[in-house]
């Protein structure tokens, strides 16, 4: 898109096109997610200057091998317990001339807290019913109801685009999963975020038995699995 853009010069002055190529520059370029079974503290101790994830082909244009290193960028995440401080790893692209980045998986995209914490409080929320109130009183040292309540609507906002995707390509990928079913598991859900977790529960099982490399992955991170999955299918935001 936007070397057609650059390609229309005589468009240049619409002040609509310059609108438009700013919203362009200003875009953040989207990571690669990827696995990294060994957690935050073991990123943080090993990986601040080698990256252990090395990507063959750009994102945006899918050239091979012209992917040059473009330093690092520094991230915050927390938990409970502590403030993280890691690299984030860059390359830019000589062919297209974007830069792309590599995101561990236990992170998402614009959250400060570890998908593992986000991912606690929704999944509790979603199939055990929790109140805000149980939540406060079991997160140890933070995240604030209101920050919660903030995860909640914006996966909720978004569990309905990525459930049809999932499905989608369930039905596509593994036609017989039991989640097809139309009188089964599906079913019985009583929400959108809960048929969301479900269908997650579905894909990773079918993905585990493909991919020894999702060994790590077990039934609580069925988020983080869908989040490295939806990464490579470009669906953007998740929470
Ligand atoms: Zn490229």
């Amino acid at each position: 898109m936007l070397k057609a853009l650059s390609q229309q010069e005589k468009g240049k002055s619409d002040p609509n096109f310059q609108s438009l190529a700013a919203t362009i520059r200003a875009r953040p370029p989207m990571p690669i997610v990827f696995v990294y079974p060994g957690g935050v503290k073991q990123y943080q101790a090993e990986c601040g200057t080698l990256c252990p994830y090395q990507p063959d082909k750009c994102p945006e244009c899918a050239t091979s091998g012209q992917l040059v290193k473009h330093g690092v960028y520094w991230r915050k995440p927390r938990d409970g317990e502590q403030v993280y401080w890691i690299a984030i790893h860059r390359w830019r692209c000589k062919a297209c001339r974007h830069t792309v980045s590599a995101l561990p998986d236990f992170l998402l995209r614009f959250r400060w807290y570890l998908l593992a914490v986000v991912s606690g409080v929704v999944v509790a929320r979603a199939e055990q019913g929790a109140s805000w109130g149980d939540l406060q009183a079991e997160a140890q040292g933070a995240p604030v109801v209101r920050t919660m309540q903030r995860w909640w609507q914006a996966l909720g906002s978004q569990a309905g685009r990525w459930l049809g995707m999932i499905q989608a390509f369930l039905a596509q990928q593994d036609s017989p999963s039991p989640w097809l079913d139309p009188h089964g598991e599906a079913a019985q859900a009583l929400s959108t975020l809960q048929a969301l977790l479900g269908a997650s529960g579905h894909l990773l099982a079918w993905a585990k038995s493909r991919w020894a490399a999702l060994a790590s992955y077990g039934w609580e991170d069925r988020l983080r699995f869908v989040w490295l999955w939806g990464s490579e299918q470009g669906l953007g935001r998740l929470v």
